[in-house]
């Protein structure tokens, strides 16, 4: 039988972590169908991958692309990196089950559309998702934020009893529908008057279900980060649950250094719990304009302002000195705003990355202006910068950071290796010059080095051009 196509010559890195062999791979309609030498093998499309590194197309584990998904489906922020599956739903935020209302607080505002493109439940948000055909697939986590906006009229105080219960039926039925797994924001002021015990009682619901997991943007990542970290712990051992810490790090220069103690925490708690962490290779954050985000970083660049458009791309310092006001008062005439802040220590990062229980997932945040680099360069600036300039891992065990162990974490059996049987999602790139080219004043250029992406057998990207093709799914847990 005649494949669809060969992919010739590459040097394969499965996904797994083990050193890179030399392989075709040979795909007919979404799978992979051999990986081997195939000198005979003849194809309808051969690409001719010599001086090529293949790996399993790449999962990035933390998105906020829910919205971006229908409104964008050709993705090239995503597809242009080698990413063909996105989690969304990070940080609190779902787009389903979602009723939007009207001034709901941060983190809300921070991505567009959300009025619009949000889904009553989970059934309707992956019509949706189908109808619009991305070019990546989709897995879904139910935000709590979005829960406790569906349930609750005022978000700044704990959910009675009967909120919880709400909250706790929605997301049994979000799971029923084949989602993913739960997610908190507490660091935001939609969530961060939830108790410990709402979320406890909100994880449990995940107990019932198999193949999910509790992922949490933590209380604070700044002064009281280690004891976010510890909360966060106690919340999924008590749940008895799978846990990720969502974009782990440490902001502020007081905090520098303290990813020693959080991952040695982790490092305890693995002995018997199911801990992992997701980071993004930059030293610079990124969120709604917030004053105690701003307060543990040296420096603020403004990257949109709604009654202040013109700040955008302008320092915090200098539009307070300009205004004649405090930092605080400048951040209360510029909200509702968003920022990028310079708040973390390469040190940190560096420790972070290289932890065995560490995955890579952008947080980008895309459909706004000016947005952190992270979004367009994540996964070639880990590839390119990391790995080749500075040997921080291997290039084994980077991929295995975008796909194998990705996968896993996220119940996607069929993904994340290259072997015979697994979906045709496929990441072609050439090791010696892949790299981020987004940088906070350019932040929309496309990365070099990825020339070819295949997602569910359909080629994507090829020599580093979209074909438009869209072939990404919404994929139900099963
Ligand atoms: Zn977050």
């Amino acid at each position: 039988m005649q494949a669809d196509i060969l992919i010739r010559g590459a040097e394969v890195i499965d996904g797994t972590g083990r050193t890179a062999f030399h392989a075709d791979i040979e795909v007919i309609g979404a799978e992979i169908t051999r990986v081997g030498q195939m000198p005979q093998a003849q194809a309808r499309h051969v690409i001719d991958a010599t001086g090529l590194t293949a790996a399993p197309g790449f999962i990035d584990v933390h998105t906020h692309d829910d919205w971006a998904v229908i409104e964008d489906p050709a993705l090239a922020c995503k597809i242009t990196q080698g990413v063909t599956t996105v989690v969304v739903g990070n940080c609190g935020i779902s787009a389903a089950p979602f009723a939007p209302r009207e001034n709901l607080p941060a983190p809300f505002g921070i991505v567009p559309r959300v009025d619009t493109l949000s889904a009553p439940t989970v059934t309707d948000y992956a019509r949706r998702v189908t109808e619009a055909a991305p070019a990546v697939n989709v897995r879904l986590l139910v935000g709590h934020s979005t829960l406790r906006a569906n349930a609750m009229k005022d978000l700044d105080c704990p959910a009675t009893p009967s909120d919880i219960e709400t909250m706790a039926r929605q997301l049994d039925h979000a799971l029923t529908e084949g989602a993913a797994g739960f997610s908190t924001g507490l660091d935001y002021p939609a969530a961060s008057a939830a108790p410990m015990d709402e979320v406890v009682t909100l994880a449990r619901v995940l107990a019932r279900h198999e193949n999910v997991l509790y992922t949490t943007h933590i209380r604070d990542e700044a002064d009281h980060v280690i004891d976010a970290v510890r909360e966060a712990l106690s919340t999924a051992k008590t749940a008895d649950v799978p846990l990720l810490l969502s974009h782990h790090k440490t902001c502020g220069t007081r905090n520098f250094g303290k990813s020693k103690t959080t991952l040695a925490m982790i490092d305890t708690a693995r002995t018997d719990q199911d801990v992992a962490m997701d980071v993004y290779p930059y030293t610079a954050s990124s969120s709604a304009l917030l004053p105690h985000f701003a307060e543990a970083a040296p420096e603020v660049l403004i990257i949109w302002s709604t009654p202040h458009p013109d700040m955008a791309g302008r320092m915090l310092d200098d539009i307070a000195a300009e205004w004649g006001l405090t930092r605080n008062e400048a951040i209360a005439r510029l909200t509702p705003a968003a920022a990028v802040y310079f708040d973390m220590d390469d040190a940190d990062l560096d420790r972070i990355l290289q932890h065995p229980a560490t995955m890579i997932g952008s947080d980008g945040i895309p459909g706004t202006p000016k947005p952190h680099p992270r979004l367009w360069g994540t996964f070639p600036r880990v590839l390119g910068h990391y790995v080749r300039d500075r040997a921080l891992l291997t290039l084994p065990q980077a991929i295995h950071k975008m796909t194998g162990l990705s996968a896993a974490r996220f119940g996607l059996k069929t993904r994340g290796i290259i072997k015979p049987g697994m979906h045709a999602d496929l990441t072609l790139f050439d090791p010696a010059t892949i790299i981020d080219r987004a940088d906070f004043d350019h932040s929309e250029e496309v990365s070099h080095g990825i020339t070819h992406v295949l997602v569910g057998g359909q080629i994507t990207l090829q020599n580093g051009v979209q074909t438009g093709h869209r072939n990404g799914r919404f994929l139900h847990r099963a």
